[in-house]
């Protein structure tokens, strides 16, 4: 998906926003209206204002009449929120409630790309590229230690410590403030699983997250940097989502513009205080040996280990399914 269209899906989301939270004003404007005729004769006096500014400014002593407009109008406006409040009502009943009170839903301030305009672009361009990996989510509920119970009590007890670890680290997660995670242990041991229980997590939140297996995201980025794509940006999207999470780290074919992009993305994104997720069945040295010592450092200095322990789960479900 082209940058172009992301921000144009985005810019249409905002315009929506704006259009129903001003129809939404509308409805209750209306209703009030009929129920109390005093709010009534307020509008009528707002809208009866803007025509005789307009004249106004068209006379002699603009400045000094507009100054009084206004400042009748500033009185009847305050006469409105005492009325609604009389009434029980909130005092801002009648204003606009928009989603953004930064930018009223216009996605600038000052022409400038508002939070929330960033926040969309990132949200839809993550939701795309989760559309391409067949996303899942897994929940924190459907996780299960028993799995784990003949396992030595200390294994045991690690994996009961990365369950808790992992549902502090998504019911706490803040872009800019939660740390990394690296998940250590062999196939189907649980990590896929948390993680996707975390992103779950995350996305409620409405923060933007990425999910895939390293092979394949690393596979789009080549195919992009050797024109074999349409013109994408999915490494910005990679550097800018809140949280990354890179599954199968280590399964992915060894060649130097792998190599190149991992270090890129895991120096940037640590470089920005930005949160990543890696899973991977190879421990330290085999990371070491593979990548160096310059990725080794990135991932071990800035990361909460977690050990997985066990016996491959799909394996023991298996087995309980069909005897
Ligand atoms: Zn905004």
């Amino acid at each position: 998906m082209l940058r172009e269209q992301i921000y144009a899906e985005a810019a249409a989301g905002l315009q929506e926003r704006r259009r129903s939270a001003q129809m939404e004003q509308e409805r209750r404007s209306d209703r009030i209206e009929q129920e109390i005729p005093e709010i009534a004769e307020l509008n009528r006096h707002f809208r009866a204002t803007c025509s005789e500014i307009l004249r106004a400014a068209r006379g002699a002593d603009a400045q000094e009449r507009i100054r009084q407009i206004g400042q009748r109008s500033l009185e009847a406006d305050v006469m409105m929120r005492q009325l609604l409040t009389a009434h029980g009502l909130p005092a801002d009943y009648l204003d606009v409630h928009y989603t953004c009170s930064a930018c009223s839903d216009t996605g600038f301030v000052n022409g400038v790309p508002c939070e929330c305009l960033r926040k969309e672009i990132g949200r839809i361009g993550a939701e795309h590229l989760n559309e391409q990996s067949g996303l899942k989510l897994s929940s924190f509920d459907s996780f299960s230690l028993s799995y784990y119970r003949d396992l030595p009590a200390e294994q045991k007890q690690a994996m009961a410590k990365n369950l808790r670890t992992c549902q502090n680290y998504a019911a706490d997660f803040q872009p800019g403030k939660s740390g990394n995670l690296l998940m250590i242990g062999g196939t189907g041991l649980g990590k896929t699983h948390l993680s996707l229980s975390i992103a779950r997590e995350v996305l409620e939140k409405g923060y933007s997250v990425v999910y895939d297996a390293a092979g394949s995201l690393l596979h789009i980025l080549e195919q992009e940097q050797f024109g074999r794509a349409e013109q994408k940006d999915t490494m910005g999207l990679l550097l800018e989502c809140d949280l990354l999470i890179l599954d199968d780290f280590g399964t992915e074919q060894d060649n130097s513009f792998y190599r190149s992009a991992i270090y890129t993305l895991f120096n940037s994104r640590v470089n920005s205080g930005k949160a990543m997720i890696v899973n991977t069945n190879l421990d330290h040295s085999e990371i070491q040996s593979r990548y160096g010592d310059r990725i080794l450092s990135r991932l071990l200095f800035t990361s909460e280990i977690l050990h997985f322990y066990g016996k491959d789960i799909r394996m023991q479900k298996y087995r309980e399914t069909h005897g």
